[in-house]
């Protein structure tokens, strides 16, 4: 693993060390981390059976883990916001835990129901993925969590056990935490290649590494963190979720990720046709940026950013006033192309831009919305890094 990338981890680590000495007076047996995420392209297509090109980043959640002898789960974090929580492995499941901890605990609960025999543990959690600017610090601390659980279990490592990693950590955020989320997340959370973005195919869940080559083509991959959330975030997304599978059920089949446009223009409803459009439009999209990228053209990926962000915003509605006026100042500012990602309401935008251009585009997005008196965003230059591992 490279050394770079073993520094970047080391600060969440110590923090993770330090924290369970604080709260639990314990010293850790091992530390796991796994990585926050970027959405290159195929935006709400993971649960429409649909392909999506995300990206790991090298900013990760850090889990510093003791095992007990007895039932006890007792977790912390140092994120001042997260209150510490104590319960039994028995008391995991839906309804038990609230708040943060239902993502740790839900990973528990679900490994258990996958017949893991998680022992007791006290566990602390530090991470500099930016919470809540949709670059998924959940997955991140639900895959750092589990996989320290399975390894503790005395699981050896394979790949069917990364993917029932994948789907403890989808069923914790699905049924403990009650979020909707698609799958995305957690797969390229479980199953990045270092180096790579990761192309997932949610027709039969495989996998594959997919190396951009933006160093070699002088670019660089601007997220732009609005640091604004929505409060309609979370019911929004579950509503998306319903109308797509009511224009699938109206058409004839179990996702949206097997009709054509011309099935599209078959709804009559304009909500559900719009729906509709935007989720075959970006499979269209994903396809075409992979087979460009394959081809050494990625500095031609832009328009197909822009058009993903016009059908987020017009098709799907789920942009925001702060997600348009960071995307369209950084294409005015050079970018060659830029788009909201993750669930949208908020949280984040990326931008695709000549290494020349980065600080220009860098100003422009803060002065564009200082001018509309909106929050300042933050922009961070991204680069792949590995996933969930063990770090110590
Ligand atoms: P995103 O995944 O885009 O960051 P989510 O709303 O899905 O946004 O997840 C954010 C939530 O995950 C936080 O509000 C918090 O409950 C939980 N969370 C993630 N990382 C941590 C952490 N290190 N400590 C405590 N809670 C965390
Ligand atoms: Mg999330």
């Amino acid at each position: 693993m490279n050394r770079e990338q073993t520094r970047a981890e080391q600060g969440p680590a110590d923090r993770a060390v330090a924290e369970l000495a604080r709260t639990w007076g314990a010293e850790p047996d091992g530390v796991w981390t796994a990585p926050g995420r970027v959405n290159l392209i195929g935006e709400h297509v993971d649960y429409n059976g649909g392909r999506c090109l995300p990206m790991a980043l090298t900013r990760v959640t850090a889990a510093a883990v003791r095992a007990r002898d007895d039932d006890r789960v007792r977790l912390a974090s140092d994120d001042p916001d997260a209150e510490p929580f104590e319960g039994r492995l028995s008391d995991l499941g839906p309804g038990g835990v609230t708040g943060w901890a239902a993502y740790a605990a839900g990973v528990l609960w679900a490994l258990q129901q996958a017949g893991i025999e998680v022992p007791g543990m006290d566990l602390a959690v530090s991470s500099d993925v930016p919470l809540g600017a949709g670059l998924s610090s959940s997955a991140s601390l639900e895959c750092a969590v589990g996989l320290a659980a399975v390894e503790l279990a005395g699981r050896p490592e394979d790949p069917a056990l990364r993917q029932l990693l994948v789907d403890a950590a989808i069923r914790a955020e699905n049924e403990v935490v009650g979020a909707a989320t698609g799958g995305m997340d957690q797969t390229v959370a479980m199953l990045a290649a270092d180096g790579a973005a990761l192309l997932i195919d949610f027709r039969d869940g495989s996998t594959r590494p997919v190396p951009l080559g933006l160093a070699e083509a002088g670019l660089k991959l601007l997220v732009i963190d609005t640091r604004v959330r929505h409060a309609l975030a979370d019911g929004q997304y579950g509503q998306r979720r319903r109308d797509c599978e009511e224009a699938a059920g109206i058409l004839g089949v179990s996702t949206l990720g097997e009709v054509t446009a011309a099935d599209v223009e078959r709804l009559t409803d304009p909500r559900l046709r719009a729906r509709a459009r935007h989720v075959v439009s970006e499979i269209a999209r994903v396809d075409e940026l992979v087979a460009l990228v394959r081809a050494g053209r990625v500095a031609e990926c832009g328009p197909l950013l822009d058009a993903s962000h016009a059908s987020l915003r017009d098709d799907y509605e789920v942009s925001a006033v702060e997600l348009d006026t960071v995307v369209a100042a950084a294409t005015a500012a050079g970018a060659l192309g830029a788009r909201m990602t993750g669930g949208g309401f908020g949280g984040s935008a990326i931008a695709l831009v000549p290494e020349r251009a980065v600080a220009d585009v860098q100003a422009a997005v803060v002065a564009a919305c200082r001018e509309r008196g909106l929050t300042t965003p933050v922009t961070l230059a991204v680069t792949s890094g590995p996933a969930a591992r063990r770090l110590s």
